[in-house]
């Protein structure tokens, strides 16, 4: 969509909500909420201001300011919020410079297609992830002065095998045995689904979800291949969705620190 289009869309569809996002350096999507009297075409060049220094690993406190540009062609309606809301995901530029941010990870994935194109490598890097995460029914962790702790559970878990359920029907997964068993010892293909149609409803495009091999809840949704800078803006809805979904179900998602171990398609396309 062009800007003109989104304020008209705006306009049709009375939306009053747009939400602004970017990635931080670690990874995890940021975003904050204006009025939609608040967004006009100048809004995609000029921006909205942001306290930078309260980013890990951003900016310092004297040299703090620092805008976001909304990017137009990542346009989509966000599908949890209780007032309809347009989200837009944004650029980190300097407000008197107006140069890129080196720290913004979508900076870093544009530099990386340019320098294909540049050094004649390819034309396109295509991204098929492959994300594994696991759905748990509890998540505690402490770490105090004088004590810490952490404990996961789940109702697929094998040590749970002699839990009092009232009943308990036995139907655990054993450890390594999660692939691909079907319900009753499989217990979120609906959750799974919900997941995997949300981001289909969005114009994502899905290629297929399953139990994955561990015990207490370990599964795999998969995204259809995409260039690189695409494939990150979906994935960081993905993993929103997941984490939405998961909580209508009181579940919570945990990606696996090393999720991006999972990509097993990186391909270039060379004319
Ligand atoms: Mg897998």
């Amino acid at each position: 969509m062009t800007p003109q289009e989104i304020i008209a869309k705006i306009k049709e569809e009375n939306i009053r909500m747009i939400d602004i996002r970017y990635m931080d350096f670690p990874g995890t999507w940021q975003h904050f909420s204006v009025p939609a009297c608040e967004v006009t075409e100048s809004s995609f060049e000029d921006g909205f201001g942001f306290d930078g220094s309260s980013m890990r690993a951003w900016q310092n406190i004297d040299n703090s300011d620092m805008i976001v540009i909304p990017d137009p062609t990542t346009v989509k309606m966000d599908p949890f919020f209780a007032h309809p809301t347009l989200v837009l995901i944004g650029d980190i530029k300097d407000p008197i410079t107006g140069e890129a941010y080196s720290r913004d990870p979508r900076y870093i994935a544009k530099k990386v297609e340019q320098y294909v194109k540049t050094t004649g490598l390819g034309d396109t890097i295509f991204v098929g992830p492959e994300p594994e995460f696991f759905i748990f029914n509890n998540v505690r962790y402490s770490c105090e002065p004088n004590s810490a702790f952490y404990e996961l559970d789940s109702d697929e878990a094998i040590w749970n095998s002699g839990r009092d359920e009232m009943p308990n029907t036995g139907y655990k997964i054993r450890h390594k045995h999660g692939y691909y068993p079907l319900p009753p010892s499989d217990k979120y293909q609906d959750m799974r689904s919900e997941m995997l149609l949300t981001l289909e409803d969005m114009g994502i495009a899905m290629e297929c979800q399953h139990h994955e091999v561990a015990t207490a809840g370990q599964c795999e949704i998969d995204l259809r291949c995409s260039s690189l800078l695409d494939m990150g803006d979906k994935l960081a809805w993905f993993k929103y969705v997941l984490k939405n979904v998961a909580a209508k179900y009181n579940n919570s998602v945990t990606f696996m620190p090393d999720w991006l171990g999972s990509l097993e398609l990186v391909s270039f396309s060379v004319d």
